[in-house]
């Protein structure tokens, strides 16, 4: 059973070799008499930068929906899909299409059914379930519905927009008839922004020495909804740009992973001068709104009103160079690890 490795906690920015690919792991491909596990093969593995915070010693990240570290020794988990070879469980059957929890290996053992779902729709690629239909579509959907308040004609902006959150909140925006600006790392990445998701306008926030300037130039009368993904200066320059009884959904702040010590935000008056509304989210806080999000996205997706753009790497091994590339930025799309076919 060959796996993907931590060697040891990792500080500052992760490097390729704080991860090994090991093939000693033994594994029977069996349930354990009396368990109610199911053993599966994994099929995609999805790389996510909330994985940065399971690499850190003792590190509970979300309140409190406890996700523990990364142990050292072991292998990497994270979210994926498999398929059921042998179940203990009534909930299963063998030959089941998941995704869910599982780990960075051939064949997981699986006991734990939290945030694990059946795969009931097979029309649409299997990898669309480590992305626009799995963990990041439910974070865009729940961001931007549930927290943003959003209406026809208001202005909204997205940080890292072109990854795998911030391209399907794009996209709802503009299905509702939001004017919609992105900012991405790479001209390659606004390009896609404009002319594949059909946002109205994109930059690259690597190429403005004055971010407060830039999004006065695309946002003459200010911004409605901000996606926040990225953190630190941005933040600080959207807030001098929201508008009055503005709303910003706090999904992630990428910009602070790796650095010891969090940037300060220096403009958080702005938030009582405008009156806006700030809220921070976890998406499996949202778990029970997975079939609505179903229900809106599939024909969307059939009807070609949402495209989706991914980056798959070829794989296990090819696993610790994706996980990585998410904090240089050399994905384009959403990052995910491809180990066999169906
Ligand atoms: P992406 O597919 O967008 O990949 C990460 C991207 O982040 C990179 O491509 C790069 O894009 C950007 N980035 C990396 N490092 C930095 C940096 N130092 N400064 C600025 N930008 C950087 O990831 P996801 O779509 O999966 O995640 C987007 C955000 O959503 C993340 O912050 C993540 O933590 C958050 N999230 C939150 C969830 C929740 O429940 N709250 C659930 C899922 C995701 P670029 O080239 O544009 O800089």
């Amino acid at each position: 059973n060959k796996q993907v490795i931590l060697k040891d906690y990792v500080s500052g920015f992760p490097k390729e070799s704080d991860m090994y690919v090991s093939s000693n792991g033994t594994m029977k491909l069996k349930v354990p008499e009396g368990s109610n596990g199911i053993v599966v093969k994994n099929l995609y593995l999805s790389c996510d930068p909330y994985m940065r915070s399971r690499m850190i010693k003792n590190k509970a990240i979300t309140g409190n929906y406890y996700i523990d570290s990364f142990k050292p020794g072991s292998p990497i988990l994270g979210l994926g899909v498999a398929k059921v070879l042998d179940s203990g469980n009534p909930n299963f059957k063998k030959g089941d299409l998941v995704w869910g929890r599982t780990g960075w290996e051939e064949y997981s053992l699986i006991t734990d059914f939290q945030n694990m779902f059946k795969i009931q729709h097979t029309e649409v690629p299997m990898s669309y379930y480590t992305g626009i239909l799995g963990m990041p579509g439910l974070t865009a959907y729940a961001g931007f519905y549930e927290l943003c308040s959003p209406k026809k004609g208001e202005n909204v902006f997205i940080s890292t927009a072109s990854g795998a959150v911030g391209q399907l909140v794009g996209q709802f925006a503009k299905l509702l008839g939001c004017y919609v600006v992105g900012s991405a790392g790479s001209k390659e990445k606004v390009d896609l922004l404009k002319n594949k998701f059909n946002f109205n306008e994109a930059f690259n926030y690597k190429e403005e020495p004055d971010l407060d300037a830039a999004l006065k130039r695309y946002f003459p009368e200010g911004i409605d909804i901000y996606f926040e993904n990225v953190g630190g200066k941005m933040l600080d320059a959207v807030l001098l740009n929201m508008r009055a009884h503005g709303r910003i959904a706090a999904c992630g702040m990428i910009s602070q992973h790796n650095i010891d010590k969090p940037e300060g935000v220096h403009n958080l008056m702005h938030l009582i001068y405008k009156r806006i509304r700030i809220e921070g989210f976890f998406v499996f806080d949202y778990d029970h709104l997975y079939p609505k999000f179903l229900e809106l996205v599939l024909p969307q997706i059939a009807e070609g009103k949402i495209v989706y753009v991914e980056d798959t790497a070829e794989g296990l091994e090819s696993g610790p160079a994706a996980l990585i590339r998410l904090f240089s930025g050399l994905n384009i799309g959403k990052q995910d690890v491809f180990r066999y076919p169906c």
